[in-house]
């Protein structure tokens, strides 16, 4: 059974959504005040190997990631170009889109903050009528006082309660946020019921999430710095609302780091997406960010990445042999060393599905993929055997179906391994028929020993991967 490490309680725990089939997650996207990064490359992708494995597990997963399409970020950096702040947001949320795109990184819905002020009103408006926020010169605060979990999720102590904001005396409480921002000449704003002003950067993810997806959410993510005070923050005003527990695992990715430092604009460290894009490609870059688990950190330079490539490259050499002993055929009778080696495939494709359900250890998953290589060029290329290259290339299959670093078509070879086991059950199917029990149970025993269960019934016999 999956498991999954959860920031609250710090702890690893099995993973059992609130609907049965449904993954609903949130991961906070991008402030688009410049050109996104690879540190926002490894977190989105860290998701996305999640959604893709969990959809092989058979959920449905929605998965939203909003863009802050205003903040005083962009408000800064438009001042500084001479150009409106929604040009620069609309420039960068483009390219931010086009480059998430091109590293195949899947995402349902991409709200906008300007585009739910109104949803953004709603939101905080119920939070000044049931008391755990006020009104003071124009612009809202949450009272952190009144939501009794605060600090529970960081474990930051309320000593340390420092929300990164601008001083101001009209707050109840120095730790108290803002909700609700109050108009500055210059600035944007939009009317509301406490006259001009603009969103504080917490709340749109409360009300875009709570919008898109409902009250309660499976997954709610992004990189270890939202932890505290946006994590916090957006659990607190949420919870308040809705009186119930919102998120049921919080995830955090650790930093992609550049000489041991996160990379950051601020810090001018960034190498750019879009060049790492050019420069490597997008099935490189998605290898190297899943080769390390997600709460480890990465760190960058330029011979890791050619590695990588090698590394991936290795991977699709053992795919072309694999390919190469398909149509090179025939399908012979399954001699006891090639099943050893079978078994020895099969062994690597459970492991590979062992370390994803180990709070989705995509390292050690890879590492089971290599050895699986490993196999095929000293085993299975010498041995000619179909059916065993038919196993590990579906086994190459479903690493792809996670990491999705190759464009490779494994379609063509897995329908020959259908047809071929088809086959096989039809004439056992026959046997069964004639009474032959001992040879139609050697059949089943046989494809059994090859990871392939048969499952009897009145209408007939079907069949599927162990
Ligand atoms: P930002 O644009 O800074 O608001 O970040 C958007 C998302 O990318 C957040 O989930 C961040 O935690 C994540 N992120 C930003 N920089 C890095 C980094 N160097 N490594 C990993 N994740 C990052
Ligand atoms: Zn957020």
């Amino acid at each position: 059974m999956l498991q999954v490490y959860n920031t609250l309680g710090k702890r690893i725990q099995s993973f059992k959504p609130n609907e049965p089939n449904t993954v609903k997650m949130y991961v906070c996207g991008p402030t688009v005040y410049d050109e996104v990064h690879i540190g926002h490359g490894r977190t989105f992708v860290a998701f996305d190997a999640m959604s893709r494995y969990l959809r092989v597990k058979g959920y449905n997963v929605i998965r939203v990631q909003n863009i802050t399409d205003i903040d005083d970020k962009i408000i800064n950096r438009a001042r500084d170009l001479g150009k409106s702040w929604n040009e620069v947001s609309e420039y960068y949320s483009k390219t931010y889109l086009e480059h998430i795109g091109a590293l195949k990184v899947k995402i349902d819905m991409h709200p906008k903050v300007t585009t739910h002020i109104n949803e953004i009103i709603d939101f905080v408006q119920k939070l000044v009528d049931s008391g755990h926020a006020y009104v003071a010169n124009g612009s809202v605060y949450f009272d952190v006082d009144t939501y009794p979990g605060y600090g529970e999720l960081s474990n930051v102590r309320k000593e340390e309660w420092d929300q990164g904001e601008e001083i101001v005396k009209e707050k109840r409480h120095p730790y108290d946020f803002a909700l609700w921002k109050a108009y500055k000449p210059g600035e944007p704003y939009w009317e509301s019921p406490w006259g001009k002003g603009r969103p504080g950067w917490h709340i749109e993810c409360s009300t875009m999430s709570t919008r898109y997806l409902g009250n309660k959410i499976d997954i709610h993510g992004g990189g270890m710095d939202l932890v505290f005070p946006h994590h916090e923050n957006e659990r607190a005003q949420t919870e308040s609302l809705t009186g119930s527990t919102w998120v049921k695992y919080w995830m955090h990715v650790a930093f992609l780091t550049i000489k041991k430092e996160k990379m950051s604009k601020s810090k001018g460290n960034i190498v750019p997406l879009k060049e790492a894009l050019s420069k490597y490609g997008p099935s490189t870059l998605r290898y190297w960010f899943l080769s390390s688990q997600y709460r480890n950190p990465i760190e960058y330079s330029e011979e890791i990445l050619e590695q990588s490539s090698r590394s991936l490259q290795r991977l699709k050499d053992a795919i072309s042999i694999l390919r190469k002993i398909v149509q090179k055929g025939p399908i012979h009778y399954v001699k006891e060393e090639d099943v050893k080696v079978q078994e020895q495939v099969i062994g690597t494709i459970s492991r590979f599905d062992e370390h994803m359900e180990n709070d989705f250890d995509t390292s050690n998953a890879l590492t089971a993929i290599h050895e699986l290589a490993s196999i095929v060029f000293s085993k299975l290329q010498y041995s000619e055997d179909v059916f065993g290259a038919l196993i590990a290339l579906d086994g190459f299959r479903k690493f792809n179906e996670v990491f999705a670093v190759m464009d490779e078509e494994f379609s063509a070879e897995l329908d020959r391994l259908a047809k071929v086991i088809d086959a096989v059950i039809e004439v056992r199917n026959y046997l069964r028929k004639k009474q032959m029990y001992d040879l139609s149970d050697q059949i089943r025993d046989i494809l059994s020993r090859s990871g392939i269960k048969i499952l009897d019934s009145k209408e007939g016999s079907t069949w599927r991967f162990q």
